[in-house]
């Protein structure tokens, strides 16, 4: 069974519920806007707006947007898209952690009063030093005992922007011989004179991540903090700033594996490199495993999310999920959703001598073998038609049950017709071939032969120009990001986009975008957004027929 994996998230809050530990829960989903969402992000969002769905909770979405050097305001309408289009809705508006920095700030100084914050003049490369290593313990800053009224006066000129970058910041005064190093006196906040795309020129502190994480998800009452495991680590720093300060909520953060996909790359820095290089047509190319890039291949929303359902949540961190399980979740849905039609990618024209010119024969077929809702298609048949180059070979080898000189053929939903003829052009390159059809073939088998293939075919008079895109994965290799010294562009796969001039069936002329179709023979493909909003007819290759996926 492929529906799903363990969850343990939530089972854990199934138990708690049961046991009438925990209430309604609320969880969020915390982007950073420094970029698209990719199929990792899509894990912690179906996991996150799932378990608020199933057990009948909230869950929030905020941005975490305290680094306003790499943010915008692009990504963050990107992010809210994706997540919308994934078939999720967030409860209340859309949250920002910036919309907290004014309580953060009067938080700072709370513990400034306590004794527990101390602005620092240490560099950043002497804070470094002075925390110490796993081995070595650190070592106190000689700021670290600044009286409370000189602390209080330096923050508040850190943030009326007296300061330069780099020359102060504001740490936690927890433990400097931890052996958790996230306790070393841990950096509130630093000094950056940038422009916010929230907040405007308020501002010229910015919390860091520790400092604003745990505080936002108390504010907003979140009950499950659910992250990666990164943050393990972190956790009892979480849980420092939730016991000292006077937050409305206690919040837990619960940690999971985060997704690991091969052939591809799940960090958002990476796939900006590709972008900003030019390597891939944007943030939503295609390739990459963006949700809008996996949106504009074709996947659908129900397939990324049986995918997430199928991978499981777990703690075991290091994983590679088998991106064919991908390929398999679309697959699955296509194959029982997509109307099919016929389309040749690369055009042999053929030639049926025995055809009158100017005659013609309609054809109605299913839109789907399964699914009476999805229809009729109209199917031209004519004199001159096209097949595909690579169903004909002029010397096959035995077991190939395509056309080849002397042999014949059905043409799918029609006759069956044999190769009379082989025309080649000054290059002795075939232009065309003869062939005659026999006209007894129409819906039955032929008189004392057998004729095993059939091939798929377009009218040469009807059928309508179109341009395909066949996608593959952008890399050669598993991780290409394995070897952190080496360069992961060094394994792009030079056939990641293969474009052809393509003949389809003439009820593709009129498609809208994003609509999907199985190419019969040939694979599931998807109508461009962009390009056939643009009055042209692109279609994308989603993915292939064949399943490879072993479970
Ligand atoms: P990246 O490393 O790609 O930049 P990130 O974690 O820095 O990812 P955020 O915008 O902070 O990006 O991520 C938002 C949420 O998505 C976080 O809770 C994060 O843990 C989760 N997330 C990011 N990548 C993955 C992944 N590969 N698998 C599961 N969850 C992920
Ligand atoms: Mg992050
Ligand atoms: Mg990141």
């Amino acid at each position: 069974d492929t529906t799903s994996a363990p969850n343990f998230i939530r089972n854990q809050i199934r138990d708690e519920i049961e046991a009438g530990r925990t209430g309604k829960i609320v969880t969020r989903f915390p982007p950073e806007p420094n970029g698209f969402l990719h199929i990792g992000h899509a894990k912690s969002i179906c996991l996150n707006f799932g378990l608020a769905e199933q057990f009948g909770g909230d869950c929030h979405l905020r941005f975490d947007d305290t680094n306003p050097a790499k943010e915008e305001q692009a990504y963050i309408d990107a992010i809210k898209e994706d997540v919308s289009w994934l078939g999720f809705e967030w409860a209340g508006p859309v949250r920002f952690a910036s919309d907290y920095f004014d309580q953060l700030y009067a938080w700072a100084q709370h513990l400034i009063r306590e004794g527990k914050a101390y602005v620092d003049d240490l560099s950043p490369d002497e804070i470094r030093e002075y925390r110490g290593t796993l081995t070595e313990p650190g070592r106190p800053s000689p700021y670290r005992e600044r009286s409370v009224e000189e602390n209080l006066e330096l923050l508040e000129r850190m943030r009326a922007g007296e300061v330069a970058e780099g020359e102060k910041v504001l740490r936690a005064k927890i433990d400097m011989a931890s052996p958790n190093i996230n306790l070393r006196d841990p950096i509130l906040y630093r000094v950056r004179h940038a422009h916010h795309h929230q907040t405007g020129d308020k501002w010229k502190i910015y919390p860091s991540y520790d400092f604003t994480h745990g505080q936002s998800d108390a504010l907003e009452g979140i009950t499950h903090s659910i992250c990666t495991l990164e943050f393990e680590d972190h956790r009892p720093l979480y849980e420092w700033f939730l016991e000292n300060l006077p937050v409305p909520a206690t919040p837990r953060q619960i940690e999971f594996a985060r997704l690991n996909l091969n052939y591809t790359l799940t960090s958002k820095r990476k796939l900006k490199l590709l972008v900003d290089e030019g390597i891939v047509d944007g943030w939503d190319d295609p390739r990459l495993p963006t949700i809008s890039g996996m949106r504009r291949r074709g996947y659908t929303p129900a397939s990324i999310r049986k995918f997430c359902e199928m991978i499981g949540v777990t703690r075991a961190d290091g994983g590679l999920v088998d991106i064919a399980m991908l390929y398999h979740a679309i697959r699955a849905d296509l194959e029982d959703n997509a109307p099919r039609a016929m389309a040749v990618l690369k055009p042999l024209k053929v030639v049926l001598t025995n055809v009158p010119e100017g005659h013609e024969e309609v054809y109605e077929v299913p839109g789907h073998p399964a699914r009476d809702d999805l229809g009729v298609r109209r199917i031209p048949f004519t004199r001159e038609l096209y097949i595909d180059q690579d169903d004909f070979m002029e010397e096959p080898p035995k077991k190939f049950f395509r056309l080849a000189p002397g042999k014949e053929v059905r043409l799918r939903n029609s006759y069956v017709i044999r190769c009379d003829e082989v025309i080649k052009d000054a290059a002795g390159e075939i232009s065309e071939l003869r062939c005659s059809v026999d006209f007894d073939t129409l819906g039955k088998n032929p008189e004392g032969r057998k004729v095993k293939g059939v091939i798929h075919w377009v009218s040469a008079a009807h059928g309508v120009p179109m341009e395909v895109r066949l996608y593959d994965n952008l890399f050669t290799v598993e991780q290409p990001d394995r070897d952190r010294d080496a360069d992961f562009l060094d394994h792009l796969n030079p056939e990641s986009l293969v474009v052809c001039q393509a003949i389809g069936e003439p009820s593709l002329a009129e498609v809208d975008p994003e609509s999907r179709f199985q190419f019969e023979r040939v694979g599931y493909f998807c109508a461009d957004r962009h390009a056939c909003r643009d009055g042209k007819l692109v279609f994308n290759r989603t993915v292939g027929l064949k399943d490879s996926w072993a479970k």
